[in-house]
């Protein structure tokens, strides 16, 4: 089976072995080329986004502007903070000089000079990895000016490792560039978008770690070969970050459209003690949960998966066996979103507390029947209705998870009480239980 960013070869971290394996020749052959064939190679392959929002890649190159004399910039994002999300830090630590040589493909497609890698704070090691292997390709002649005399070519590309302070919100484009500024991580309120008002309002092109790693394979094999392997509404593979109760959690590297049961059990080894799956949240923990009754036919890819009602997201698929306590896996994400909003929007800032307030009470065996409607009430002011996405992914766990799972949650509320909203949320308010009382 066909790995595109992980291929199966041994100490290919390694720049000798990187090149002994047809290293740079993707860069080699891009520079000989125009950046706006290059674009259009990239399009024409149907490379989406891998981060989140699986949107074309070469679309977004192509919104950075042509005239224009400010500097541009290339943001690789690596902040991967999102729970159950961790299959990035795979390429920083066995396939480092392959995402380098995207970077610098990219850069020329795209115009820019300078490329900072942000990578969160917490990935020490990751760190010190992709640190270790930007020193190599900068010794060997293949980042910086002497780039020029390597691949006889005008065009050169600086390089940078950012390291993240340890916010989840980082990861989201416009507070990531905040943050590299030097700023506190503000998501900005958009428009307008980052390559029009990027790095120091200058053009600036963000995208996931995994997007830039697939681009020189798509040079050196065409962007036909690419546009064929998986769906073709959204080509090429997926690393696939499988978490919870499997068997053999992993990354696997999968074509996209796998089927999310061959995912499960024949990848990932299926389910301890053969449970039944009772929820599978298919993209990380902010994606919409799935029915564990309902993952027959369900295929890994951005389009597939919206029709089966979520969405890929970064392909951290987290699975749930039947003796899962769903409203305790509520409440801790739910932890997560209070915990990490920046707190500039009101119904972001209040309602994440709100929401985990009742999903606490619930857990004390106080709830109510209303309690349900409740938070679904609060996850719809949410949505929608913030500057950044945090608020949408607080908010669309509790909403689809208690709607799918109406019956459950109906059998784990104590009592119905009929108040009116209003009032539930004055009372709410008055909770005298502390808001850090879900613990991991
Ligand atoms: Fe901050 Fe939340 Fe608003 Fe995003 S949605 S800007 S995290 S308060």
């Amino acid at each position: 089976m066909e790995k595109i960013v992980l291929p199966e070869i041994k100490h290919l971290h390694l720049i000798d072995v990187y090149l002994a394996n047809g290293g740079f020749n993707a860069a080699r052959k891009a520079f000989s080329q125009s950046p706006d064939d290059i674009i259009d190679q990239v399009k024409k392959s149907g490379l989406r986004g891998r981060g989140g929002a699986a949107f074309s890649a070469g679309l977004k190159w192509s919104f950075m502007p042509k005239t224009t004399t400010k500097p541009k910039y290339l943001c690789v994002n690596g902040d991967e903070s999102e729970p159950g999300s961790f299959k990035d830090r795979q390429i920083f630590e066995f396939n480092p000089h392959q995402l380098i040589e995207g970077i610098l493909i990219t850069c020329y497609a795209i115009g820019a000079k300078t490329c900072y890698i942000y990578i969160r704070g917490e990935y020490h090691k990751w760190i010190r990895l992709m640190e270790n292997a930007l020193a190599d390709a900068y010794r060997h002649g293949f980042a910086g000016e002497q780039m020029k005399e390597k691949f006889n070519t005008d065009f050169s590309c600086e390089i940078y490792v950012h390291k993240g302070a340890g916010a989840y919100i980082c990861g989201e484009e416009s507070s990531l560039m905040n943050s590299i500024e030097g700023k506190r991580g503000y998501p900005r309120v958009k428009p307008p978008f980052p390559a029009q008002y990027g790095l120091w309002g200058c053009p600036t092109t963000v995208n996931n770690v995994e997007t830039i790693a697939n681009v020189p394979p798509i040079i050196s094999n065409g962007w036909n070969w690419f546009a064929k392997i998986g769906e073709p509404k959204h080509p090429g593979t997926i690393l696939f970050g499988i978490s919870g109760h499997v068997n053999k959690p992993g990354v696997y590297e999968l074509p996209s459209g796998t089927l999310l049961t061959d995912l499960i059990y024949n990848y990932a080894g299926g389910v301890p003690g053969n449970k039944k799956i009772l929820c599978v949240i298919p993209g990380g923990s902010s994606m919409p949960p799935l029915r564990g009754d309902q993952l027959e036919g369900i295929k890994m890819d951005a389009e597939s998966l919206k029709a089966a009602g979520s969405a890929i997201g970064t392909g951290g698929v987290m699975v749930m066996d039947e003796d899962t306590d769903l409203v305790k896996v509520l409440a801790r994400i739910t932890k997560f979103y209070y915990h990490e909003s920046c707190g500039q929007c009101t119904p972001c800032r209040e309602g994440t507390g709100w929401m985990l307030k009742i999903l606490n009470r619930i857990l004390r065996g106080e709830g109510s029947v209303n309690d349900l409607d409740l938070l679904i009430s609060v996850a719809n002011n949410i949505e929608g209705n913030t500057i950044c996405a945090l608020g949408d992914a607080a908010a669309w766990p509790v909403k689809f998870m208690i709607e799918r799972f109406r019956d459950y949650f109906e059998e784990r509320v104590s009592k119905e009480i009929k108040l009116p909203v209003a009032n539930k949320v004055h009372s709410m308010r008055k909770t005298e239980f502390p808001l850090a009382e879900i613990k991991n």
